[in-house]
């Protein structure tokens, strides 16, 4: 018999202090959406900000729900053609930059290859070859079309956002908060972590990075503000079948659970969009290709766990994280 796992909700574990220095209040808030858990934290002198972000949520969800009907993304995988808003478009456009950046190893265009597997709607099935290969003939980002915010696809192609939606909802939350005035926020939408500023008592945020390979333990911390921090992982949700653990991060070249030697990867970036598409990214590429265009590029830093639970940090994050175990750290002129 089929046996499923499915990790119910990500435990990157938010160290927080409720300690304050000054007349701000502490609001927090615990809602299901984008379909995971999420957890918000605020300082403030009410909480209206609070109720705007949890709408914005909604909004944003609702937007990029490829399941529902009045979704953007719905109605491009339904009709092949669609007007969509310029909110939708301009997140394409990123997650498309992405796969250009990571030599395709992002790709939205998973969406068949997610549904073969059932990842999408949690009917789970192990796909034959040739299943694999025709549905992979619709994969490729390189398919989407765009006239200004008109995108079109082929007959077998679709779009999933899951790689990079909860990464764009932590930058509007966090914009969304900044521009009410709130200075001190922390926000984990399914363990995508966005801290806003610093602590109430001005320290820095403490963000606890889970080991892949002990959902109950953490690998380390990292001492961070007005950062966001995103891991993807193999344990954050999968599925057993005959032996074999399939999980929801895929090749695209292969349709098959990324095989690349990594158990998870945390991306630490000042937007997250750009850490969660990257996160996604370089679990697929792998530590040699990951590390390699980290060294290419500034706007990220991260932190890797192999399979057989080796830790790399990269260098512009080893002085903020702290682990009991070893680790190397990743040098960018080695
Ligand atoms: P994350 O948890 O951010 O790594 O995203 C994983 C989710 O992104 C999956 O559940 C899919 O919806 C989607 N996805 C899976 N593989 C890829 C990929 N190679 N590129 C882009 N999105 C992907
Ligand atoms: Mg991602």
């Amino acid at each position: 018999m089929r046996k499923i796992f499915f990790a119910a909700s990500i435990l990157i574990c938010l160290l927080m202090c409720g300690c304050s220095q000054n007349n701000m209040r502490e609001y927090t808030e615990n809602i299901f959406a984008m379909d995971t858990v999420m957890d918000l934290k605020i300082y403030s002198e009410n909480d209206e900000a609070l109720s705007e972000a949890k709408a914005e949520i909604r909004r944003i969800d609702t937007l990029f729900d490829r399941g529902n009907e009045n979704s953007d993304i719905y109605k491009i995988n339904k009709n092949k053609s669609a007007d969509v808003s310029a909110e939708t478009a301009d997140v394409i456009r990123t997650a498309l930059s992405i796969s250009d950046r990571t030599g395709g190893a992002f790709d939205i265009t998973v969406a068949p290859v997610m549904d073969l597997w059932g990842f999408y709607g949690n009917e789970f099935n192990v796909p034959s070859d040739d299943e694999l290969q025709s549905t992979l003939e619709g994969v490729g980002y390189e398919k989407i079309r765009f006239d200004n915010t008109n995108i079109s696809i082929p007959e077998n192609t679709g779009i999933d956002l899951g790689g990079i939606g909860k990464g764009y909802a932590s930058d509007r939350i966090a914009n969304l908060l900044k521009n009410k005035g709130v200075k001190s926020a922390i926000i984990s939408l399914g363990g995508n972590v966005h801290a806003i500023c610093k602590r109430n008592d001005e320290s820095e945020w403490t963000v606890g990075i889970t080991d892949p390979h002990n959902k109950s333990q953490l690998i380390g911390k990292l001492k961070i503000s007005d950062k966001a921090v995103i891991t993807s992982g193999a344990y954050q949700r999968y599925f057993e079948q005959g032996g074999i653990t399939y999980h929801h991060i895929i090749d695209p070249t292969t349709g098959k659970s990324a095989d690349s030697g990594l158990a998870s990867v945390t991306v630490i970036a000042d937007s997250g969009m750009t850490a969660d598409g990257l996160s996604t990214a370089l679990f697929v590429m792998g530590l040699d290709k990951a590390i390699e265009l980290w060294r290419g590029s500034s706007d990220f830093d991260a932190v890797f766990v192999d399979e057989g639970g080796m830790i790399y940090v990269t260098e512009g994050i080893a002085d903020v994280f702290e682990s009991d175990a070893d680790y190397s750290i990743c040098k960018r002129n080695d």
